[in-house]
């Protein structure tokens, strides 16, 4: 039994039904569950439009000439929000039939409705027609989070906005608020600047991106500055109300932001509540989030949990994983424990910022040993044929073997790059064996294998330490 249908559950589903198992999922909104329906997909969506809008406002310092430009020289290239919102709501719901039918195909059972434990071997399904209890050898939990709200700012849908709300908006934010700096805020925030929207970024944090590679969010917060971002950092929002035809965002320190929206993206809540968990054995953290250890497995027997209701990495690549583990352990398949060292991640902003593996932070700290390298991109050819000089490739290798142990790259396409530094990871690559492979000239990965070749010899030499050529 699993409840829940996004990537953690529907996942876990095909490989519990391809090991011969009898799998009944059951979903309470819409298979893909929020990755598919207002989370991953909607947004990367939007944000592959923006990208196009930023290319093409940009084209013109490659050569190319538009018959019209606004008052910055730049070509004038608008966007009819409704029809992208159209458009990206219908690409949802397509991957979502195609879920579904995929689902079908493989022989899984399908419930539309609420799923709760009842114990660790029962789940009652609430459906339109009524209750459905369900026997089960093994139960998978994987209902994912919703978007946190805070009291004195209580979305309504039309001004202010939860990310799942934006794309239901009938007209373009004169001038859009964005609460909240972590890679939701700011991948926000950075897709509607590209659209031509008015943006004022507030947060708590006095950075934005708090937590991810120092040096990556500083280039992006200076090209945020750069674009004519307002930015109103270390300053935290604790209320939103309308005003007229506008919202009004309050500070901590009584100072009042004004805007036409406000995009409230400040965290997420596990949907753990109310379905039986702890009386059915489960131990759930502090935060609601459920307790699991790297085989997916909680602490009730036969109850197993996948995706962000875990709490151990909020990502769609992630929560598929945990499900996979879950259900290749459960009906005895071979099986690797979830290894978070080798996750990669990927920020959508202009450039993108993804990382794999160690942080420069664990270098810097102490907790890793470990050297790094970071290699500019601007000397880049490919890079300066496409018109980009801001980022870099940062490559971080053990002292002793040169064995690659992590990387962080800014790069548009950044999160296509950053698999070549993740399978080093994952399959302990040294230094010299990376560099010795082809990559096409030109290219963005042939940064990539240089930053490798200029870690040769100095990782037994220069430990613990970080160079910067
Ligand atoms: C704006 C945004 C952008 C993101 N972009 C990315 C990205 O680019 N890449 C990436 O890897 N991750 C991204 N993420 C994170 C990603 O969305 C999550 O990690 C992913 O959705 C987790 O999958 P899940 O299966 O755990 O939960 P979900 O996708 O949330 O699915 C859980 C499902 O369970 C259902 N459910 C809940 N309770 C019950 C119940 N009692 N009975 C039945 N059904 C129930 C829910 O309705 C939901 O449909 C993004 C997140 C946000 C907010």
């Amino acid at each position: 039994m699993i409840i829940g249908g996004g990537p953690g559950g529907y996942e876990a589903a095909l490989v519990g039904a391809q090991l011969g198992g009898e799998v009944t999922l059951i979903e309470d909104r819409g298979l893909g569950g929020s990755a598919v329906l207002t989370d991953v997909v909607p947004s990367k969506s939007l944000i592959a439009v923006s990208g196009v809008m930023s290319r093409a406002r940009k084209s013109n310092e490659m050569g190319l000439v538009y018959e019209a430009a606004d008052s910055r020289g730049k070509p004038l290239v608008k966007v009819d929000l409704m029809k992208v919102n159209a458009s990206v709501k219908a690409l949802a719901k397509a991957q979502s039939d195609d879920i579904r039918h995929r689902l079908e195909r493989d022989g899984i059972t399908l419930i539309e409705g609420r799923g709760r434990l009842n114990g660790p071997h029962e789940v009652i399904a609430e459906t339109a027609t009524g209750e459905v209890r369900l026997p089960a050898d093994y139960i998978l939990v994987s209902v994912g989070t919703r978007p946190r709200t805070l009291p004195d700012a209580q979305p309504d849908g039309e001004r202010i906005l939860t990310w799942a709300q934006l794309y239901d908006i009938d007209e373009i934010p004169e001038r859009l608020i964005v609460v909240g700096s972590g890679v939701t805020g700011t991948e926000f925030a950075n897709a509607y600047d590209a659209l031509g929207v008015p943006i004022t970024l507030v947060s708590s944090q006095p950075q934005v991106l708090p937590g991810q590679d120092p040096d990556a969010t500083k280039v992006l917060q200076a090209l945020f500055h750069e674009r004519g971002m307002d930015l109103v950092l270390g300053s935290r929002a604790v209320r939103a109300h309308r005003e007229g035809n506008g919202v009004v965002v309050t500070l901590e320190d009584g100072r009042e932001v004004l805007g036409s929206h406000v995009l409230m993206a400040v965290g997420s809540i596990p949907n753990t509540h109310d379905i039986g968990l702890t009386e059915a054995g489960v131990i759930l953290k502090p935060s609601g989030h459920i307790n699991v250890d790297r085989v997916s497995r909680s602490s009730a027997q036969g109850v197993y949990a996948a995706g962000d209701c875990t709490g151990v990495f909020p990502l769609a690549s992630v929560a598929a994983m945990q499900g996979r583990i879950a259900m290749w352990h459960a009906l005895g398949d071979a099986v690797e424990p979830f290894n978070r060292a080798e996750v990669s991640s990927n920020i959508f902003t202009n450039p993108e910022i993804a990382t794999v593996g160690v942080t420069q932070d664990d270098i810097d700290s102490g907790r890793v040993r470990g050297i790094g390298v970071t290699l500019p991109l601007a000397s880049n050819p490919r890079a300066k044929m496409l018109g980009f000089k801001d980022g870099f490739v940062k490559l971080f290798c053990r002292p002793s073997t040169g064995n690659i142990i992590g990387g962080v790259i800014v790069a548009p396409r950044a999160s296509e790059l950053i698999h070549s530094i993740a399978i080093a990871v994952a399959e302990q690559i040294n230094v010299d064996d990376f560099a010795h492979d082809f990559t096409v000239y030109p290219s963005l990965s042939g940064s990539i294998a240089e930053a490798a070749r200029r870690l040769h010899g100095h990782s037994i030499e220069l430990l613990n330490q970080q160079i910067t050529l």
